[in-house]
């Protein structure tokens, strides 16, 4: 079975506000070039917006690997877990 597939049969349970948060986001305009948060989120949570120069996040999505933690070489993002019954449910998976 592929990843994508398997990412398929994740479900969530979406809270009404967003655990992570983008720190300064002239970080990611001015000085992180390669913005790897848009390539190392295996969820894809994070797509940069040309036109309002500036990352995008879709945190619904969220895996809760903890990638965040230790990806983000500017230590931008600031992740912490959803709150209790909220986020990912893996049982399907
Ligand atoms: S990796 Fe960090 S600093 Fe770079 S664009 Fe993403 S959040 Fe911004
Ligand atoms: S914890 Fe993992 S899945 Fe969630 S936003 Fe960070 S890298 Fe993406």
């Amino acid at each position: 079975m592929k990843l994508e597939d398997k990412l398929f049969l994740v479900r969530f349970q979406p809270d009404k506000t967003s655990h992570l948060h983008i720190v300064e986001g002239d970080i990611c305009l001015k000085q992180c070039k390669e913005k790897p948060c848009t390539f190392f989120c295996p969820a894809k949570v994070y797509e940069w917006h040309d036109t309002e120069e500036r990352i995008q996040t879709a945190y619904e999505g969220c895996l809760e690997c903890g990638t965040c933690w230790i990806g983000c070489p500017y230590d931008n993002i600031d992740w912490s877990h959803p709150r209790g019954g909220f986020g990912v449910m893996y049982k399907f998976g």
